[in-house]
């Protein structure tokens, strides 16, 4: 398995498969590149990607003329442009920042203002009559409302996992429980350390997410810290998921979004995120009474929220810095490029850094170290098609032959934990294959279908079962 002579010196590793690491590799793969994935967890998205609010953001409200922006729209673009390809569900919900006070009401001149300087030009301010049409289960205390149409609630695990699919497809190698310890640069050549053995590349793309900075240091000192800032969530029960059409958003602060209430793919409504800052990079643990104050702000907003029942709860890391912008910067010298800071926006963003940093590579290495690369012909690009987690397309329970149902809250059957072990990409942790099936996420977390689970998955997944339930 580990690369030694030199057929196996890559042209590119990259360090991290959360969402940026996955888009990266299905980028650089498609434009002829041999890259390998190194990734420490089990799975992909162990870190920060594994838990947000999982909406395609249009960027109207992003800072004006920034990285991110840029990114945001173009991985916006590009994600609908392949996703039904890829077989990746999307909720066309559209998103309404509502004013509850006058101050917010005033402000929501300025918001629709900036989406149009942000090139978001069909957003527009509505009055709490449209609103309220809209959106019937809405507090009567709203005030307003900015009507956002094209943000878009999407899967948050199918579409990495289609990235990384497609790049494996072509080729592309991964590794998992590889977490990069060390390296050094000599000769023209990375060579990286990992407990699953050390690998060589012609450069090196550090996407470590919470760990950017530390990943970093292997290269240079970096001009940035990671202060990961937690957002915990509450998911309410199946039922509440009708209670609203859109994405529910209040008027932004400064240091974050603030909370929100929508739908997910996978047939629930959540309330979150909060933003805190805490210093471990691994744990995100949640807080009963933050939840329940969510949850009082959620009812504030949305008052039927009340007759419904709380089906879990969760809680993800934002790789936060202390700068407002993303820090993606190459070290020419020393073949490394940067991808790190990406904040609140990287689900939307990945494809767009993924085609910024094919640039940076293009601008700063193609001539010298990659002048033999050529794309994948456009009529030889494989699209995968990832297993449908969308509540609202048909399951595989609902499909001929589907078998033995052993998750009864999510309705997932044993067939669907069988394909993932002969999928391109196989996760070697329990929390993979919650993530590609919904199995144990629902109202019984586990309780019911945990035994099941172990006999079907046994000799097949390397790490500890319970080990890697409680990380997620
Ligand atoms: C609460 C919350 C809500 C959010 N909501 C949204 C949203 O609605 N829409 C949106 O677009 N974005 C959203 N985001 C942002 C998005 O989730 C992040 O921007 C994105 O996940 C960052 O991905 P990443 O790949 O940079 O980092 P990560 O996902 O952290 O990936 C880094 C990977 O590197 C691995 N790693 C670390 N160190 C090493 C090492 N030494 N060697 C090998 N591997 C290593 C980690 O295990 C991890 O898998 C939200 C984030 C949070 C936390």
């Amino acid at each position: 398995m580990t690369p030694s002579g030199p057929k196996n010196i890559f042209d590119v590793i990259i360090i991290g498969g959360g969402v940026v690491g996955c888009g990266i590799m299905r980028k650089l793969t498609l434009q002829g590149y041999k890259a390998l994935l190194l990734e420490r967890g089990g799975d992909i998205l162990s870190g920060a990607s594994k838990a947000n609010s999982a909406i395609l953001h249009t960027g109207f409200d992003a800072p004006e003329a920034s990285l991110e922006h840029a990114c945001m729209q173009d991985g916006y673009k590009e994600f609908i442009s392949i996703r039904e390809k890829l077989g990746l569900p999307l909720i066309k919900t559209a998103a309404h920042v509502v004013a509850w006070t006058r101050e917010e009401l005033d402000k929501l001149p300025g918001i629709v203002a900036k989406a149009h300087k942000n090139k978001v030009l069909d957003v527009k301010q509505i009055s709490r009559e449209e609103l309220l049409l809209h959106e019937p289960n809405l507090s009567d205390k709203a005030l307003g409302a900015v009507h956002v149409p094209g943000e878009f609630v999407i899967d948050p695990w199918s579409s990495p996992l289609a990235y990384l699919s497609q790049a494996v497809a072509h080729g592309a190698e991964y590794r998992f429980h590889s977490q990069v310890t060390g390296g050094f640069f000599s000769n023209g050549l990375w060579t990286l350390q990992t407990p699953s053995g050390i690998y060589k590349a012609k450069l090196v793309i550090n996407s470590a997410g919470l760990y950017g900075d530390i990943v970093e240091r292997i290269c240079a000192k970096p001009p940035f810290t990671i202060h990961p800032r937690k957002g915990q969530f509450v998911v309410l029960d199946k039922k509440a998921n009708q209670l609203v059409n859109s994405i529910i958003l209040p008027v932004p602060s400064s240091i974050t979004k603030g909370v929100l209430v929508c739908r997910t793919i996978f047939g629930n409504l959540i309330v979150g995120p909060t933003a805190e800052e805490q210093d471990d990079r691994d744990r995100a643990m949640v807080d009963n009474e933050v939840l329940n104050d969510l949850l009082a702000k959620g009812k504030k907003l949305v008052p039927a929220l009340d007759r419904y029942e709380i089906t879990a709860t969760y809680a993800g890391l934002r790789t936060a810095t202390e700068h407002k912008g993303y820090q993606i910067f190459p070290t020419p010298g020393k073949n490394w490029i940067g991808v790190n800071g990406i904040r609140s926006t990287g689900l939307t963003s990945s494809l767009g850094i993924a085609n910024y940093v094919h640039t940076l590579i293009e601008d700063h290495f193609k001539t010298n170290l990659f002048a033999h690369v050529t794309p994948v012909a456009k009529e030889d690009i494989i699209w995968p098609v990832m297993p449908n987690l969308y509540e609202d397309a048909p399951r595989d329970y609902q499909q001929p032959g589907s078998g033995e149902i052993f998750c009864h809250c999510e309705m997932v059957t044993k067939r669907e934990v069988e394909a993932v072990f002969s999928s391109l990409v196989v996760p070697q942790d329990i929390g993979g294959i919650r993530r590609r099936t919904r199995a144990m996420m629902g109202r019984c977390n586990g309780f019911n279908c945990m035994q099941r689970m172990q006999q079907i998955t046994k000799g097949r997944i390397a790490n500890g079962f319970h080990n890697d339930k409680e990380k997620e």
